[in-house]
């Protein structure tokens, strides 16, 4: 199954994604990880991300084409992915149904993750990262264990500015897609994203066995 996260930075796509992915036995595509793994390894393509990712805008389309394409060729996505933080674009979302289709495959669902402008910047205030696993907690929903806890750190686009700045790219370029799929008759699937971590969850997983 080829499945897409749509939702605002912060909405729980990260989250939600690593849990589906542990119950379908289906890869997370994430390529905001991905471009972070790449800054922090200091390859030319971490060098050519950062300053975008730092402003919170969007990495150049043929950048993120190549990353993808790359990952997708992994046995491990052979029989489908789940993609989070990707497409962000009409543009990408084009690419990626060519890219699917050669490989005769196509999106099979969208899931739809809503959540309130307010609670995404009070979300992101409280969000820490694991530097050393590139995992994500809330200082109060999901707060990291005690151990790693110490090594935790806030994303630097992640302070407020440059979250409103995310949102409003969000809003520009990636909402959209929503229309962009039903209207090529893909399921998209809204939830309300503003659920504790396992009700979305339970909620996702039922309307993916329908
Ligand atoms: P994320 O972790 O998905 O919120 O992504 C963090 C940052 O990485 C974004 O603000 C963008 O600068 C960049 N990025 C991640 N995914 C994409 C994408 N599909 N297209 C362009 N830029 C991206």
């Amino acid at each position: 199954m080829d499945l897409i996260l749509l939702g605002a930075p912060g909405a729980g796509k990260g989250t939600q994604g690593a849990l589906l992915s542990e119950k379908l036995g289906t890869p997370k595509i994430a390529t905001g990880d991905m471009l972070r793994d790449a800054v922090r390894a200091g390859t030319e393509l971490g060098r050519q991300a950062k300053g975008y990712m730092d402003a919170g805008e969007l990495v150049p389309d043929a950048v993120i084409l190549g990353m993808v394409r790359e990952r997708l060729a992994q046995p491990d996505a052979a029989n489908g992915a789940i993609f989070d933080g990707y497409p962000r674009n009409a543009a990408q979302a084009a690419s990626l149904d060519e890219m699917l289709a050669g490989i005769g495959r196509r999106i099979d669902a969208v899931v739809y993750l809503e959540v309130d402008d307010d609670d995404i910047v009070r979300r992101m205030g409280g969000r820490r990262t694991d530097p050393e696993t590139g995992l994500v907690y809330h200082v109060e929903h999901n707060p990291p264990p005690a151990e790693i806890a110490p090594r935790c750190v806030i994303r630097p686009d992640d302070v407020e500015e440059t979250v409103r700045n995310r949102l409003d790219v969000y809003r520009r370029s990636t909402a959209p897609l929503v229309e962009h799929y039903r209207q090529a008759g893909v399921p998209v699937h809204t939830v309300d994203g503003g659920r504790p971590i396992e009700a979305v969850q339970g909620e996702i997983l039922g309307l993916l066995e329908r």
